[in-house]
């Protein structure tokens, strides 16, 4: 028999898991389907991409290390010392592993309390919306809904010479489960997770390679944000080496031979570890039958208008298998716009307030345009930036590398861009979201009271410094 739904979801990520439950919120009948399992076992693992694999245990493993790091590092000057610390890998994985079944189960939850019905397994859209699942028990179940979101995420790119083996040639899940830091990791691509995962094994312990294609570094960021930013890594270590193509990958005698072109010459480097973080493709393998009509994208993304609707009726598509950025909340916020959609309401998800944000340390985040942007685009602009270095409380905590940086129009004052890098930016970036969704201009945020002493006063300066009435640096 089949079982007929309002809506149903494939994928249970950030995308699928939230646009259920607010679909559940608003009355519907919802069933999602996800494939995902849970490490070591054959549990379904809800949460996606992000995370099982993505996200949160990235960011277990930064904290981590930044511990450890700390106390190796930054500890003695506080007066706090100890003899010789080391760290347990194991210890440290499982903790992670512990953070990432936690929340699988807090997903588990939250379906039981909406009332979305959960299946296990990998699902495939016909015609008519009818979305037949290969459950992870074997058998075989068919669904029909009035409404499908597609929210299947996406899949590592794989380099043609670099197959991933998960034993030496890792993609972001393998370099999550590294049993004891490698003495020498290779990274291929500077992006956001060649970053975030460098930094973690960097702080471990390991020698750090990465190797980026592009002659510009953090070509998306800011330029002065990205210039600190590659200064600061320079100093913790990170040989990050620009302008190279890797043309061969090689496992031979429990080593991996990486060669590229430097722009100049051949080169050869050996490491222990080879990370390949090249950017993401959308999930789309098996998710559609040949007689749905949903199309693709040249880039193999489900192409959809700016509502995320396929334009196949009743068929929309959301998260990383959709243009735009591949953040979590991005994917969310489509999945409750659709939601809403759905159900009569104007759900809507603006772009250029969605923030950006990458968790090495320091840490950088952006939201809106940048400068380069807005030059580009002929807009007359205004720029504000204030360093961390004289912010009191960043001296006080010994975080004062990066600054906070405003771009306003230079006629109406309203907020274009807030760029940062620094400590904790990763929540100094949402005082820029939310001036910039409400419109702001560089003034409003100028004149609005700070607590003293916080970080955010480098947010308060940086506005005021737009017109060039900074008080702690001379404008
Ligand atoms: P996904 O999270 O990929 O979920 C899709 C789900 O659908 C998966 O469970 C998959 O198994 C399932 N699925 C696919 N096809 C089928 C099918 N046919 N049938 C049934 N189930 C199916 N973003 C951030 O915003 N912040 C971060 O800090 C961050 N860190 C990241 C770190 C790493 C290492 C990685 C890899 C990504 C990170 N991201 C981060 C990106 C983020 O994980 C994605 O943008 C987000 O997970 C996209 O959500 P989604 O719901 O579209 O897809
Ligand atoms: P990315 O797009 O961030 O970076 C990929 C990098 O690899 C780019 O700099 C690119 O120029 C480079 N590159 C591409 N081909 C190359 C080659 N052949 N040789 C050398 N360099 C090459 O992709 P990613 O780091 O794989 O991450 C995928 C996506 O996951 C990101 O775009 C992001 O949306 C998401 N993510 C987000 C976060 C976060 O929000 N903090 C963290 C991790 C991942």
């Amino acid at each position: 028999m089949t079982e007929q739904f309002d809506l149903i979801v494939i994928g249970g990520g950030p995308g699928g898991y939230v646009g259920a439950i607010r679909a559940a919120q608003l009355g519907m009948k919802v069933a999602c389907v996800d494939a995902f399992t849970a490490k070591g076992g054959d549990k379904p693992a809800l949460g996606g991409t992000c995370l099982n694999v993505g996200c949160i245990p990235s960011k277990a493993l930064l904290d981590s290390s930044r511990q450890f790091h700390n106390l190796n590092h930054l500890f003695a000057e506080h007066g706090i010392t100890t003899k010789d610390p080391e760290i347990d890998i194991g210890t440290m994985i499982a903790r992670k592993d512990k953070i990432v079944a936690q929340f699988n189960g807090g997903v588990a939850q939250l379906f039981k309390a909406n009332k979305v019905t959960s299946y296990h397994g990998f699902a495939t859209l016909h015609a008519d919306r009818v979305v037949k699942v290969k459950l992870h028990d074997g058998s075989e179940t068919e669904l029909k809904a009035v409404n499908v979101i597609l929210a299947a995420g996406s899949i590592p790119v794989e380099l043609p010479f670099a197959k991933f083996d998960g034993d030496y040639v890792l993609d972001n899940a393998g370099v999550l489960d590294l049993d004891a830091v490698p003495k020498r990791l290779g990274i291929i691509g500077a992006g956001v997770i060649g970053l975030e995962m460098g930094s973690v094994w960097k702080r471990l312990g390991s020698e750090v390679t990465i190797l980026e294609a592009l002659p510009d570094f953090l070509a998306a960021a800011d330029a002065d944000v990205a210039k600190v930013a590659a200064r600061e890594f320079k100093k913790q270590g990170l040989d990050i080496r620009l302008g190279c193509k890797v043309s061969a990958v090689e496992v031979k005698r429990k080593a991996v031979r990486v060669t590229y072109n430097d722009g100049k010459d051949d080169q050869t480097v050996v490491f222990d570890k080879l990370l390949v973080s090249v950017g993401r493709r959308a999930a789309v393998k098996g998710l559609l039958a040949d007689d749905t009509g949903v199309k693709l994208t040249e880039r193999g993304f489900i192409e959809v208008d700016e509502h995320c609707h396929t334009g196949v009726e009743g068929v929309w598509a959301i998260g990383d298998c959709v243009r735009g950025p591949m953040l979590a909340h991005k994917a969310s916020e489509e999945g409750i716009a659709v939601a809403e959609r759905i159900a009569g309401l104007p759900g809507h998800v603006d772009f250029n307030t969605v923030p950006w944000v990458i968790y090495t340390e320091p840490e950088i985040a952006w939201v809106g345009q940048t400068e380069r942007e807005v030059k580009d685009a002929g807009i007359p602009y205004n720029v504000g930036t204030f360093p961390f270095a004289a912010i009191g409380r960043a001296v006080a905590m010994g975080e004062t590398a990066g600054m906070v940086k405003v771009i306003a129009h230079a006629e109406t004052d309203r907020i274009l861009g807030m760029h940062l890098v620094g400590v904790n930016v990763s929540e100094l970036v949402h005082e820029g979201v939310v001036a910039m969704e409400f419109k702001g201009s560089a003034e409003d945020l100028a004149r609005i009271c700070h607590a003293h002493p916080t970080l955010s006063e480098a947010v308060h300066e940086a506005a005021l410094a737009v017109d060039k009435r900074a008080i702690h640096k001379a404008n």
